[in-house]
């Protein structure tokens, strides 16, 4: 279909890949942000090759090699600091054929962001979208400071906290807690810290905490553990709180612990979300998050985003059946492939931490077994599931 006008609601990484991918395709995109700024939650990413092969058909592959981190390596070692296995991850690139890439996401964000705001359309910032009308003619988009738009379709990327999920399942939707905690944060490579092409996971006692490079000679790294929902903890106590927890891990995690800038220190309660019945009504189709939140145990979460964009625009641009009609073959495609990633995620969170600690005792023991070649076919499997073989 040609000349389609289209209203994105959110600019994170789902909304802004998917205009990118739209305006190539060669229509009137609309991106709609409620935050003045925009301001990415959490310090780094990783974008898998799916993800990454997403970015270079939008052309921008030189742009996010230049920002990621060189992770050739991955290393799993107990909390007692016992090697457990050390995967060298070139085979996997060779196999799919493309690295992946860790950056931070603020520098992922800009990218994004600039690559969309040229000199004919801009994010539309501090637009707040409170609600949606549709016919069989087109959609209508109201906004809290009363402006309202119309267009023929409107994607909804309006991440976890999605206002538009419950209009297109047609009931409220709960998410659901993993019960564990996140932090994660950035901080210069040193050597005390470890090798610097090197993602390192410490896993024990149903914890884990690792360190994985981006671009810049930085690591961005992250902590988890179980816990009871609603604690909140103020930035001042985050390390002191990360030192109790942690007491006793090995060196590298001490010396990040006392390292750390505690004021860049993000902490968050994980969510993740049933799979869905439908992601489309009519007209609205939800995306990212909103349609598929995940525990970030894959790393796979951005990556889907991207995918669906990718989806999304090849199946509006080949049909000539009308809006809806293309819609219904984005959900049909994209359905089982995230349903199966959030589920495949959920049950690793259950294992990391420990929900049934005989199983997570199985898995140590299992980390100790794995060939270089297991880790290397199920890398590459959910990879080369993605649209871009
Ligand atoms: P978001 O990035 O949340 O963007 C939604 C946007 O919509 C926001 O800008 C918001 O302000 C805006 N918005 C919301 N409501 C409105 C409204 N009413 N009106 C206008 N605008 C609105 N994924 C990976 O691929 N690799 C990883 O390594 C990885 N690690 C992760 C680690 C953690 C700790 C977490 C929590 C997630 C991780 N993920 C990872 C998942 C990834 O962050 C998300 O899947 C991704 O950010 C989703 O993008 P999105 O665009 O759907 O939503």
């Amino acid at each position: 279909m040609n000349n389609l006008k289209i209203i994105i609601i959110g600019a994170g990484i789902g909304g802004l890949t998917a205009g990118l991918a739209l305006k190539r395709a060669g229509y009137t995109v609309e991106i709609y942000e409620k935050t003045s700024e925009i301001r990415p939650a959490g310090a780094g990413i990783s974008i898998w090759s799916n993800g990454v092969k997403v970015l270079n058909s939008l052309g921008l592959g030189d742009e996010i090699a230049k920002i990621g981190g060189q992770m050739d390596r991955m290393e799993y070692r107990s909390h007692t600091d016992k090697l457990f296995n050390q995967i060298n991850l070139n085979p996997v690139t060779e196999t799919v054929g493309q690295r992946p890439y860790p950056v931070s996401r603020t520098e992922l964000q800009s990218l994004l962001l600039n690559a969309f705001n040229n000199n004919l359309e801009t994010v539309k910032l501090n637009a707040q979208f409170i609600g949606v009308e549709q016919n069989t003619q087109g959609v209508t988009a109201y906004f809290a400071n009363g402006y309202q738009t119309s267009a023929d379709l409107l994607i909804a990327a309006d991440g976890i906290h999605s206002q538009l999920r419950d209009y297109v399942v047609g009931h409220p939707v709960k998410l659901r807690y993993a019960d564990y905690v996140n932090w994660n944060g950035l901080i210069k490579i040193n050597p005390d810290l470890g090798d610097k092409n090197t993602w390192v996971i410490y896993v024990g006692e149903g914890k884990r905490a690792s360190m994985m490079p981006i671009g810049n000679n930085r690591f961005y790294y992250f902590f988890g553990c179980p816990m009871a929902r609603g604690t909140i903890v103020e930035p001042d106590y985050r390390q002191r709180e990360l030192k109790s927890i942690f007491a006793r891990w090995p060196s590298p995690v001490q010396s990040l612990i006392e390292n750390l800038n505690p004021q860049e220190l993000n902490r968050l309660e994980i969510h993740d979300l049933d799979p869905l019945e439908t992601i489309v009504k009519g007209r609205v189709a939800l995306l990212g998050d909103a349609a598929h939140a995940s525990t970030p145990t894959l790393g796979q979460g951005g990556c889907q985003a991207m995918e669906d964009a990718e989806i999304l625009s090849r199946f509006l641009l080949t049909t000539n059946l009308g809006v809806e009609y293309a819609l219904k073959r984005y959900e049909s495609e994209r359905k089982e492939r995230t349903s199966t990633l959030v589920l495949k995620a959920r049950k690793r969170a259950d294992m990391i931490y420990g929900k049934d600690p005989h199983l997570t005792q199985q898995w140590y023991q299992q980390l100790q077994q794995e060939t270089e070649q297991d880790v290397t076919n199920a890398l590459s499997k959910t990879i080369l599931g993605g649209p871009f073989h």
